[in-house]
């Protein structure tokens, strides 16, 4: 394989053409392993980046994308429609909440946002309040890399200092300072009450990933959190917007992680896992209510990428979704969950480590300093494991098949890489 064109030419995430990361070449990928081109496998924990639930090299998803591929690959959506699109369409509004009719599909998470982001504000405009403009969010959010959806990222994580006078300015709240599993006060949502309360006239929406903030910081949150926000937007007149994107399909342990307060959004955001990791595809589902009020004037949603509804995305959607509620997928996910409970648990001991936790399958341990990301991949590809930390954040997320056996790799490895970083 050809890596010293690919580190000459070829842009990596978050990485720079001047002094590249190092980027491994894979040669396939196996259930949770990747094939690496020196010969070497290696344990996927990051289920390449949320989204892989079912592993890799699935047949029941090779043959959704193969028999699609047969009838048409893509088609344009303006005008045309298809079979993949509806039936995937009305899957993800069956097994969401009731008043989520309406399905926009996106190419990506981040245009996922965006598109939320306007039906919000093309909500308002419909209802007559073009001041509605601003979006209330909190800090260590992240939704996306696009400029509307880094507008309302943490402003530090989020780069915004990079871009400070093009991004749009919204309002920040503090993060709630309540984790899940732990005792809720109401002082954890004043600050953010009153920052709703002060702006109403000019909020349009809320927006917030529930209960784990993923790439701000991989915290997990009280759902009373959620419970107030959805109280206080009612009682204000403000929208409420779930970004589901790396919580959706199960990962938190519940199928959208607005389960855990019970709550329903007026708009919300999936992506990632909803094509078991194939294909780049995401959509944005609204109500009735929203639905018809951004076309209050006669005006159209206006949005409407090339790839938008992409046949063989949407065919591999509808696989994904129903190979994952075919299995006792919440017994897989637990299982997962008390493993990482059990072996992390330790970690807590070491001077280095700052905290520990695990929400489904996810285990997060975050560090006292930030971690020499090049140093300890190698040690975690030294243990035939995959693992990407970022900041002082070494997590796992791994694909919902994972074994025992992968998963104590996976632990020995984290194990091994904390102690690089004592
Ligand atoms: N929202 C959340 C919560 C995410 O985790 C991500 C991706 N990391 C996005 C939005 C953006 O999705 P994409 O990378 O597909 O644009």
């Amino acid at each position: 394989m050809d890596i010293e064109f690919d580190r000459e030419h070829i842009w990596h995430p978050y990485s720079s053409m001047t002094d590249p990361l190092p980027a491994r070449g894979v040669l396939q990928a196996q259930g949770c392993s990747l094939l690496l081109d020196d010969g070497q496998e290696v344990v996927d924990g990051m289920s390449s980046w949320w989204c892989a639930i079912h592993g890799y090299n699935h047949p029941q998803l090779n043959e959704a994308i193969f028999s699609q591929s047969k009838k048409m690959a893509h088609v344009m959506f303006g005008g045309l429609t298809h079979a993949s699109a509806i039936k995937l369409a009305k899957k993800l509004i069956k097994i969401t909440l009731e008043p989520l009719q309406h399905v926009f599909f996106a190419d990506s998470g981040s245009v996922a946002v965006e598109v939320a982001l306007k039906m919000a504000f093309q909500y308002w405009q419909g209802k007559g309040r073009e001041n509605k403009d601003k979006i209330l969010t909190i800090f260590n959010g992240y939704h996306g890399d696009t400029l509307g959806a880094m507008s309302v990222c943490d402003p530090v994580t989020g780069m915004h200092s990079l871009f400070k006078d093009i991004l749009p300015k919204h309002l920040f709240a503090k993060a709630p300072p309540c984790p899940y599993g732990g005792a809720w006060a109401s002082s954890c949502f004043s600050d953010f009450k009153e920052i709703l309360i002060k702006h109403q006239e000019n909020i349009a929406a809320v927006i917030l990933e529930p209960i784990v903030q993923g790439a701000g910081g991989m915290k997990f949150y009280h759902p009373q959190f959620l419970r107030e926000i959805r109280a206080l937007c009612d009682e204000y007149g403000v929208l409420l917007i779930l970004d589901e994107i790396a919580t959706g399909f199960g990962r938190t342990g519940k199928l959208f992680g607005y389960e855990h307060a019970n709550i329903c959004p007026d708009i919300m955001c999936v992506g990632k896992a909803l094509t078991g990791g194939y294909l780049t595809l995401a959509a944005t589902m609204t109500t009735e209510e929203v639905a018809s009020g951004v076309s209050a004037k006669g005006t159209p949603l206006m949005h409407g990428p090339t790839f938008m509804a992409n046949p063989l995305a949407c065919a591999v959607g509808l696989a994904s979704i129903e190979l994952l509620l075919s299995k006792d997928w919440q017994a897989e996910v637990l299982r997962i969950e008390t493993f990482l409970k059990n072996e992390l648990a330790p970690l807590k001991a070491f001077p280095q480590v700052a905290d520990v936790r695990v929400l489904g399958a996810i285990g997060v341990v975050e560090l006292k300093e930030v971690v020499d990301m090049t140093k300890v991949q190698e040690v975690f590809v030294s243990k035939g494991v995959w693992l990407r930390p970022f900041g002082n954040l070494i997590y796992t997320m791994p694909p919902f098949i994972v074994s025992e056996e992968e998963l104590m790799k996976i632990v020995s490895a984290i194990f091994a890489g904390v102690e690089v970083c004592s």
